[in-house]
């Protein structure tokens, strides 16, 4: 079934709350290996890594990937799963006194499993150097040179409160790139930017090798960022806008 059509059939089966979500993941996106985050009965699904488990070694270990993409990634698509059903059994029901919480746990499950999504495709074994093209100016533009921005965002995901995440995002209205902080997966965003480079700073990304040296993981994450995918994500964006 071709993608498009398939989006079709899919949203036609499973109505309007799915329809939101289904738009978020169409816009985030980009690359193959999350394309199909969905299957034929509208439950979301674990993407498969785009590398195997060791190819980002010796900058994030094996052992980290499989727990972290087969652990924990598959616990968010389950948890996201399980509220969209849940809030199904509420409607057919009319039955609505837990819905705080299960909207609560769509926020939470969703956000993690399409940030992970991103995140996989954000690093390569190829990754690492700096970014050309469109992504090249753009962070020029926005924050003075390539090792400001590094700097910065390295600053920034290193002081997230607890559990989250540092992400570059495109703000759509500015038509400027920003630094968000994270927290959990749900919060601190700023509504309607488009994720472009995401990285996980919950201690279950990075604590099997680097404890809590989570500025030492941060570093190292900058060798295996992919360009290629973040400027790609930024170009959909911009076209998008
Ligand atoms: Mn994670």
């Amino acid at each position: 079934m071709e993608r498009r059509e398939f989006i079709r059939t899919n949203l036609a089966a499973a109505g309007a709350g799915a329809l939101a979500l289904a738009g978020a993941q169409s816009l985030w996106a980009s690359s193959e290996p999350e394309a199909m985050l969905q299957n034929e009965k509208g439950e979301y699904t674990l993407p498969p890594l785009p590398y195997a488990y060791n190819a980002l070694e010796p900058y994030i270990d094996e052992q980290t990937m499989r727990l972290h993409h087969d652990k924990h990634h598959a616990g968010y698509v389950r948890g996201l799963n399980k509220a969209l059903k849940a809030l199904e059994e509420a409607r057919r029901k009319g039955d609505f006194s837990q819905v705080d919480y299960w909207t609560r746990k769509v926020s939470f499950h969703g956000s993690g499993h399409f940030l992970h999504s991103i995140f996989w495709n954000n690093m390569s074994p190829e990754g690492g150097g700096k970014p050309g093209g469109a992504l090249a100016a753009a962070i020029q533009r926005n924050f003075g040179d390539f090792s400001r921005f590094r700097a910065h965002f390295i600053a920034a995901a290193a002081g997230v409160e607890g559990s989250g995440w540092g992400a570059l995002v495109y703000e759509p209205t500015g038509r400027r790139l920003l630094i968000l902080q994270v927290e959990k997966h749900q919060n601190l965003t700023a509504w309607g930017v488009v994720p472009l480079l995401v990285v996980d700073v919950w201690e279950h990304a990075y604590y099997l090798k680097y404890q809590n040296r989570r500025k030492a993981y941060l570093e190292a994450f900058f060798h295996v960022i992919s360009w290629k995918d973040v400027e790609k994500r930024l170009n959909r964006a911009v076209r998008m806008s």
